[in-house]
C-alpha cells in the first residue's frame, strides 16, 4: 500500500494564468515575448504537462534550468523553443534543437567549436551581470559581447539578466538601466537581439518588460500584486485521515512533546510528513481544511506522519479528505499561508508538495 498524498492540478486555471499573463503583456507591449518557466518541475505542478499547456497556447520559450529537463520535454513531444538557463551542456544543445544561456566566454567558444564542425549556426542567449551576483558577464559586458558575437558560428539571439530585489523598486531601475546602457552600446555595433529581465515580479514595472519576460511563480498561481494580472493557484494538496484517536486531557503529542492536549481530543493521524515535503517547520504551526473546517497541526511533524486536532469536526472519520493546500466551502489554505508559518516561500511549499504527492490534471 501507498500512502494517500494527492497534488490535483487544474490545467484550465493554469492556461488561464498563462492568458492573463499574455492578455496583461498585450495591454502594456504587445511585441514582448513569453519565456514561461518551468524549471524544478513547473514549480511541482509537473513540466511535461505544463509545456504542453503553454505551447498549445503559443508561448515563445520555455525556460529550463538544466539541460536534463529540456530532454525529458523533447522525449515528450515538445517543439518549442527550449532556453536552458543554467548549464554548460554543449553536444545535447545540438542534438536537441535547444538555446543555450551563455554565460562566459568560454562556453560560447565550446558552442561555437561545435556549431562550426556541424555546419551551423546556433542561436544563444547571454546573460550579464546587472546586480544579482549569480551568473553572468561583470567585467565591460559591451565588449564581452561583442567578442562573443565575432564567434563565426554563433548568432546572439537575447541577451538576458535577472532580477535580484524586484520587490525594490530603486535597485530594480538600477538593474534595468544597466541592462539598457549595455543595449545602447550593442547598438552602436550593430547588435540588436531581443532583451529580457523581468521575473514574475518584474512585470509590473514597465520599464523592465524589453522584448520578453520570463514568468515563473505567477503562471503557477502566485506573487500577482495588484489586480491588472489575475491569477489564481492551480495546485489543491490532499491526503485522507489514516487514524483517529480519543485522547485525554494533558496528553502529550508526538516527538518531544511540544503539544500536549488541554482537554478530551480527538487527534487525527495524517499519512504524511516531511518526506513528503510537509516541512517540519510546519510543527504547531500549519492549518488543514477538514470537512470544509480549518484545524490545527498538532505536536511536532514526523517522517511520515502528522497530527491535527479534530474535536471540534462533527462526524469525522477515517479516511475522510484532508486539504493540506486548497479550498472547500468557505476555507482557504494557499501556499503563501504555508510559506509564512513554516518561515520559507511560496516557491519552496509548491516544490516540496507538489514534487512528493502524486499527480492528477484536471481540465
Ligand atoms: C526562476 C527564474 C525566473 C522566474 O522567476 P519567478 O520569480 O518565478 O517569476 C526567471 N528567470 C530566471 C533566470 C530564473 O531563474
Amino acid at each position: 500500500m501507498s500512502r494517500f498524498l494527492e497534488a490535483e492540478i487544474n490545467l484550465t486555471q493554469l492556461a488561464e494564468n498563462f492568458k492573463q499573463i499574455k492578455q496583461y503583456l498585450n495591454e502594456k507591449k504587445a511585441s514582448c515575448k513569453t519565456i514561461a518557466i518551468i524549471k524544478a518541475d513547473a514549480y511541482g505542478h509537473g513540466a511535461i504537462e505544463s509545456a504542453k499547456c503553454y505551447e498549445a497556447l503559443g508561448v515563445d520559450y520555455l525556460g529550463v534550468a538544466f539541460f536534463e529537463e529540456a530532454l525529458i520535454l523533447r522525449e515528450s513531444g515538445i517543439k518549442s523553443k527550449i532556453l536552458m538557463l543554467f548549464d554548460r551542456e554543449i553536444e545535447g544543445v545540438f542534438k536537441n534543437n535547444l538555446t543555450p544561456v551563455v554565460f562566459d566566454y568560454k562556453q560560447a567558444k565550446m558552442l561555437s567549436k561545435e556549431a562550426e564542425k556541424r555546419g551551423m549556426i546556433l542561436p544563444i542567449h547571454v546573460k550579464v551581470e546587472t546586480g544579482m551576483g549569480r551568473l553572468g558577464i561583470y567585467e565591460n559586458p559591451c565588449n564581452a559581447i561583442k567578442e562573443i558575437a565575432n564567434l563565426k558560428n554563433l548568432k546572439i539571439e537575447g541577451i538576458m539578466s535577472h532580477l535580484s530585489i524586484a520587490e525594490d523598486k530603486d535597485w530594480t531601475q538600477n538593474q534595468v538601466e544597466k541592462l539598457m546602457k549595455i543595449r545602447d552600446c550593442l547598438r552602436k555595433f550593430g547588435l540588436t537581439p531581443i532583451f529580457h529581465i523581468a521575473n514574475s515580479r518584474g512585470l509590473f514595472y514597465e520599464n523592465a518588460l524589453f522584448d520578453a519576460v520570463r514568468p515563473g511563480l505567477m503562471l503557477y498561481g502566485y506573487g500577482s500584486v495588484n489586480s491588472q494580472i489575475i491569477v489564481k493557484p492551480c495546485m489543491t494538496v490532499k491526503t485522507k485521515i489514516l487514524d483517529i484517536r480519543k485522547l485525554p486531557a494533558g496528553m502529550p503529542i508526538s516527538y518531544g512533546g511540544t503539544f500536549k492536549t488541554k482537554r478530551e481530543s480527538l487527534i487525527g493521524v495524517i499519512p504524511v510528513g516531511y518526506a513528503d515535503g510537509y516541512l517540519r517547520g510546519l510543527s504547531n504551526k500549519a492549518m488543514v481544511i477538514v470537512k470544509g473546517e480549518k484545524v490545527p497541526v498538532v505536536g511536532t511533524i514526523c517522517m511520515d506522519l502528522t497530527m491535527i486536532d479534530l474535536t471540534q469536526i462533527k462526524d469525522v472519520e477515517i479516511n475522510d479528505d484532508v486539504i493540506l493546500m486548497g479550498e472547500k466551502n468557505q476555507e482557504k489554505i494557499t501556499a503563501e499561508d504555508i510559506a509564512t508559518w513554516a518561515n520559507t516561500i511560496p516557491y519552496e511549499v509548491l516544490i516540496c508538495l507538489g514534487s512528493k504527492a502524486k499527480r492528477k490534471y484536471i481540465q
